[in-house]
């Protein structure tokens, strides 16, 4: 049987392929958590191997027909540990919010007691949110950044850890613009008698190229998403110690999923390789390099920046001194119709709730995939300024969106021949 689509080709589907790469390509894209990743990722993740059925493990299958994916499967894991310096890797989760509800299963007791960064300070809804599975499966204990400096308080975390005794500690960060030292975190984890697992969700990239401190010595288990700053496909990666390795295998699969996702650990396995060479160092030191010239910049254009700047891929804007009446949700909005895709973000403390905020996130590992250097985060800042100033001014916002497209053109995040059809 031939497939319908031979015949009668989906064209509603591929004018929204083609509306959204156009989308893509000719505005910013500054969301801190996105990426362009790369044509030879995409290609594997277009594979054939969407088609195979391979629950289980390379070399233990339920069924049939698993000879090649096996090897993709091991290759994947190979360059996983190679790359992270790791022990055991597991390749198959398929997000990042998997991944680390696969260690939680693998390592904790339904009720007990974790500690996590909160939501509100920077971390993630899988550290134990109230609305996230986590929250409701694990006593989690929040921790905060300190009122002063914005930073992660590691005298609070003591303190909590002393008094809670929890069976692990979480670190790792959504929108947190600062080093995340893991030493630390061991220590208290040592003196408490704790497991320490290190979500590397956004700076995996970073850690890789050598511009970000490495967990993977420090901590029983890193859990990272492979779409972030890694820049390769959307998934998920747990890499551990082994003797944590059963564990985790299990509660991967048979605990929280079925069948991997094979076509996307062939995307995963790319992304691998592409990271593990050496013009991947430079790309991590240029997006901390852009992070830092766009804070700064943005600083002088009378913005406030949470924990007074960056040393990483992303900046948390406070808008309030900017501009007391111009919430996250309107200044993201605005953004938007000016060709500058951002994301609302609460400040630490905010007055307004999550759905409004009174800050912005902003990330360069987008922009510098294109190419762009510190000049341009200048001219970015200058853009992002003029918009947010004049926000009522319908020409002011068409020509920072004509500017953006100029920008883009100029440094074109893929070249000219690669389409959807790739
Ligand atoms: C993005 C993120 C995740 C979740 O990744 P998904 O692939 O969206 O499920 C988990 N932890 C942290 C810290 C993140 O930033």
């Amino acid at each position: 049987m031939p497939f319908p689509t031979d015949s009668d080709p989906d064209t509603e589907i591929t004018d929204l392929l083609d509306r959204e790469l156009e989308r893509q390509t000719t505005g910013l894209q500054l969301i801190a958590s996105e990426n362009f990743t790369s044509p030879a990722v995409m290609r594997a993740v277009g594979s054939v191997l969407t088609n195979k059925y391979s629950e289980g493990y390379p070399g233990k299958r339920y069924y049939g027909g698993n000879a090649v994916i096996d090897d993709v499967e091991a290759l994947a894991i190979e360059r996983a540990r190679s790359l992270f310096g790791a022990e055991h890797a597991n390749v198959q989760p398929h997000s990042g919010a998997n991944a680390n509800m696969c260690v939680y299963q693998a390592l904790l007791q339904p009720g007990d007691t974790v500690l996590g960064l909160s939501l509100d300070h920077g971390g993630h809804l899988t550290h134990g949110s109230p609305v996230n599975a986590s929250g409701l499966l694990y006593r989690f204990i929040p921790y905060k950044v300190t009122p002063g400096d914005e930073r992660i308080d590691f005298d609070e975390i003591r303190d909590l850890a002393l008094e809670h005794r929890p069976a692990m500690i979480v670190a790792g960060t959504t929108s947190y613009p600062r080093r995340l030292e893991p030493e630390p975190f061991r220590a208290i984890a040592d003196e408490v008698g704790a497991l320490f697992m290190f979500d590397a969700a956004h700076v995996a990239g970073l850690i890789v190229g050598g511009a970000h401190p490495d967990p993977v010595p420090h901590a029983d288990v890193v859990t990272f998403t492979t779409h972030k700053t890694l820049r390769g496909p959307r998934g998920g990666c747990i890499v551990s110690k082994q003797q944590h390795a059963k564990a985790i295998d299990k509660a991967v699969f048979p605990g929280w999923q079925g069948g991997p996702l094979e076509h996307v650990i062939a995307g995963k396995a790319v992304a691998f390789r592409e990271a593990a060479d050496p013009s991947f160092r430079e790309y991590a030191h240029q997006i901390v390099a852009n992070a830092s010239a766009l804070a700064d910049a943005l600083a002088q254009e009378g913005f406030r920046l949470v924990s007074g700047g960056t040393d990483n891929h992303l900046m948390v804007v406070d808008l309030q001194p900017f501009d007391a009446e111009l919430t996250g949700k309107s200044a993201q909005t605005v953004l938007d119709q000016a060709g500058i895709t951002v994301n609302k973000n609460t400040v630490p403390d905010d007055p307004r709730s999550p759905f409004v905020t009174s800050g912005l996130r902003i990330g360069t590992p987008s922009v510098t995939t294109q190419g762009m250097g510190t000049t341009e985060m200048a001219t970015i800042a200058a853009m992002i300024a003029a918009a947010l100033r004049d926000h009522a001014d319908e020409s002011v916002l068409a020509s920072v969106r004509k500017q953006a497209a100029d920008l883009c053109a100029a440094f074109p995040a893929y070249p000219a021949r690669v389409s959807n059809a790739d």
